[in-house]
């Protein structure tokens, strides 16, 4: 059976209406009995009294002469009222002179010891009425009434009336509660019935209608309020939930749980993703998830967990797993440990995401990283012969030949710059294909770059009796974002191209125009025989030489391949317009730049501010050098000088010795050598008081601008590159006669025998 506070809200209401109901009549009826129970005692005394005084007045004639028959027959007559239970009469000296009632009522009437008067108590009143003769009290009538009966009457009179109002009111409140009551109720209901469609959809969008503007009402807007809340909640959570499923199935990372006690696992469907799983597949055991473990790996796993567990380290491993297809995949996982109130591990959960895309890149960076390091010692392996084969060839090319042995020398020393041009440009190309070509954006002005690099073709040009132009209205002002050794480096390759591939007698032209307000476009046109167009697609291929191997043209077929990967990773482009038997040109462009304000020089030649000396005096050299030809190069060089002594040391500490003890004016300085570096061997004669005047000259086969640039910011005078260019070299040894290195300019020449570069000192 329901408890009334489980009973329907309807019910309930009715209920505490007729109890209501029921409360007040029983009220009023007690009320009403109450007052007709006081006013039926103060009837029945006030007729006691008349009944009393009558019944005196007859008796004084039996009193006086003592007559008790006569007394007895008057009282006799009382006996015909019914609340008159006892009456006693007596004389002045209290002895009775008749009495009826029962020994109790006599008692009762005696113990009173009423004078006259009433006395009331509970259901009786007693009367005591003087009984007069003559003026005179000759005794006392006493009358003893009894209510009882009759109030018990009135009672069971009342009570009747009462049940049956009760009954009629208790019907009319019923029938009106039902009828009025839907007016309370409905709204509510409604109300409860919207909650419960809610609960059992979970459609926050439901709204209640308000019927009533009462307190339910009130209650309505409320809900609906609080509705719009959750459901704006629900909607900002949903879209978490997603982002968060997205986030991790881009990130393949997805959630685990384990129970220790029961040994369940719990994973999210990303996590089933990881393994390689369906998303409905309920892995739900640790078995299951070790046979998903690549089975050599499974050991690792189960000793980190096994750790993790002991209170080790926290859960943290790598390992592969096999996915159903048989792919094996790399994945990262960790995990905490839950402890329960005793200590004891409870629970373990964590992450797992797939990383093999990530370890394939780190596999690919790797491969790339040594495969230039490769490229950086071979290209250095290959610098250091090279540097002895062209270094004796030049010196064999200034000591007066035969016209055999010229061509001979010839041949070696253009064997050698082919061999080096191929060294650089590979070189240069492994660089920005790593990635670690380091290029320096900055303002070019475009007319300065064209007349560097026409000066550079003019000897070319007039061997091959090509006409060289460029067109007459270059500004000066106009400017490209590019590195200015880079741009020069491209335009030289284009214009050394055309001029030695244009027939002699040709023309090649130089020029550019600016297309939009955003780019420049420099062109170099020649008269030669123009490239097939079926051979364009294969242009920029390294090695490509579309033919022109089996003719007599020099070249390695890197250089439109190194200009296309230099003009990309400048920002700009590069292509190609040609006609068989007219000619080609070729494009590059580049974003405009705005031109500086200030033009700071651009590089650190300083040329005609010193002039060489033409014959120093006594001067002494430290060279310090591992390599045995390079050491004779440079000794047999120095032979062309008189009076300059040679001081040689294979090692970097003899070196440092021998520069102390004979303060050398020059020093020149091999960076690879058996004992220290000679990075420290610079240092440590730059923190010397008596060698830091000294210049020191690193000649090295590291051309990498990040190594120039740290030797020249650590105090080198000058950086030449192995393999020598002889002419710099005695043009640096004049350069550095009679100079102290403190005193030196902050602008020092950095060279590898091509290009010469600014480089501030810090
Ligand atoms: P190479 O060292 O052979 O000159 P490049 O990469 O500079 O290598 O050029 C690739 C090939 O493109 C050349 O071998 C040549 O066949 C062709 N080529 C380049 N420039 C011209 C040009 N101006 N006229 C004709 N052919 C050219």
């Amino acid at each position: 059976m329901l408890k009334l506070r489980d009973r329907p809200i309807r019910q309930k209401i009715t209920l505490v209406i007729m109890m209501i109901a029921s409360a007040v009549l029983l009220l009023a009826f007690a009320a009403l009995f109450c007052f007709q129970a006081y006013t039926l005692k103060q009837h029945s005394a006030h007729e006691l009294a008349v009944v009393g005084e009558i019944t005196a007045h007859n008796c004084a004639a039996a009193v006086m002469f003592k007559d008790e028959d006569a007394a007895a027959q008057i009282l006799g007559g009382l006996r015909t009222m019914p609340q008159i239970v006892s009456a006693r009469l007596q004389l002045a000296d209290q002895q009775q002179l008749a009495f009826f009632g029962t020994p109790r009522d006599e008692t009762q009437i005696k113990a009173a010891r009423l004078e006259s008067g009433f006395r009331i108590d509970g259901d009786r009143i007693l009367l005591a009425q003087p009984v007069m003769a003559s003026g005179a009290r000759e005794g006392t009538l006493y009358l003893l009434a009894d209510l009882h009966a009759t109030t018990s009457q009135l009672l069971k009179l009342y009570g009747g009336i009462f049940a049956l109002v009760l009954v009629a009111s208790l019907l009319v409140a019923f029938i009106l509660s039902n009828q009025f009551l839907h007016l309370i109720t409905t709204p509510i209901l409604r109300l409860a019935g919207t909650a419960r469609t809610i609960a059992d959809h979970n459609d926050y969008s439901v709204r209640a209608a308000k019927v009533c503007g009462d307190e339910v009402g009130v209650l309505t807007d409320a809900f609906n309020q609080m509705l719009a809340q959750i459901q704006s909640q629900d909607t900002a959570l949903r879209e978490n939930e997603n982002k968060l499923a997205q986030a991790q199935a881009i990130a393949h990372l997805g959630y685990w749980e384990r129970d220790l006690i029961t040994d369940r696992l719990m994973w999210s469907s990303e996590t089933n993703r990881v393994f390689g799983l369906s998303p409905e597949e309920d892995v739900n055991n640790f078995a299951r998830f070790q046979e998903l473990i690549y089975p050599e790996d499974r050991d690792m796993v189960m000793q980190a967990i096994g750790v993790a567990l002991r209170g080790g380290p926290r859960y943290e491993v790598e390992y592969r797993v096999v996915w159903p297809s048989g792919e094996v995949r790399f994945v990262y996982s960790q995990g905490d440990v839950i402890l329960d109130e005793a200590g004891q591990p409870r629970r373990m959960f964590g992450t797992v995401q797939d990383v093999t895309e990530r370890k394939l890149v780190d596999e690919v960076k790797r491969a790339s990283k040594a495969k230039s390091e490769f490229l950086s010692r071979m290209s250095h392996e290959l610098r250091t012969p090279l540097n002895a084969i062209l270094g004796f060839g030049q010196l064999l090319e200034r000591q007066k030949p035969t016209e055999v042995q010229r061509k001979r020398v010839g041949y070696i020393l253009s064997a050698g710059k082919h061999l080096l041009d191929l060294i650089n440009e590979v070189l240069d190309i492994s660089r920005i294909e790593a990635g670690r070509m380091q290029l320096s954006l900055e303002p070019v002005c475009v007319a300065d770059a064209l007349e560097e690099t026409l000066d550079l073709m003019r000897p070319l040009a007039t061997e091959r009796s090509i006409q060289l132009s460029a067109s007459a209205d270059i500004d000066a002002g106009v400017h490209v974002l590019a590195d200015r050794q880079r741009f020069k480096q491209v335009l030289v390759n284009l214009l050394n191209n055309a001029v030695k591939y244009t027939p002699f007698f040709g023309g090649v032209a130089v020029s550019y125009h600016v297309p939009g307000n955003e780019k420049v476009r420099v062109l170099v046109s020649d008269t030669g025989p123009g490239i097939p167009a079926e051979k364009l697609a294969r242009l920029f291929t390294p090695f490509e030489r579309l033919g022109a191997e089996q003719s007599a043209i020099e070249g390695t077929g890197l250089g439109l391949a190194l200009s296309q990967r230099l003009m990309d990773a400048m920002g700009g482009s590069i292509g190609v317009e040609s006609a068989m038997g007219k000619g080609s040109t070729f494009w590059i462009e580049l974003p405009l730049a705005k031109s500086p304000l200030e033009r700071f020089p651009r590089d650190g030649t300083d040329n005609g501010a010193r002039q060489p000396s033409s014959e120093p005096a006594s001067r002494s050299i430290l060279y310090i050098e591992d390599n045995l030809s390079n050491l004779a190069l440079i000794e047999q060089m120095l032979a062309e000088r008189p009076g300059t002594a040679l001081l040689t040391s294979m090692q970097g500490k003899v070196g440092l010795d021998l520069a102390r003890q004979h303060t050398p004016d020059l020093i020149l300085l091999d960076l690879h050598l058996p004992d220290l570096p000679g990075w420290d061997v610079l240092s440590q004669l730059k923190a010397d008081s008596t060698t830091r005047h000294i210049p020191v000259v690193v000649i090295s086969a590291d051309a990498t601008k990040r190594q120039m640039n740290r030797l020249m910011s650590a105090g080198a005078a000058h950086y030449l590159t192995k393999p020598l260019d002889v002419n710099k070299f005695f043009q640096v040894l004049d350069e550095t006669n009679g100079i102290d290195s403190a005193e030196q300019s902050p602008a020092a020449a950095i060279s590898n025998g091509e290009v010469k570069e600014a480089c501030p000192s810090p």
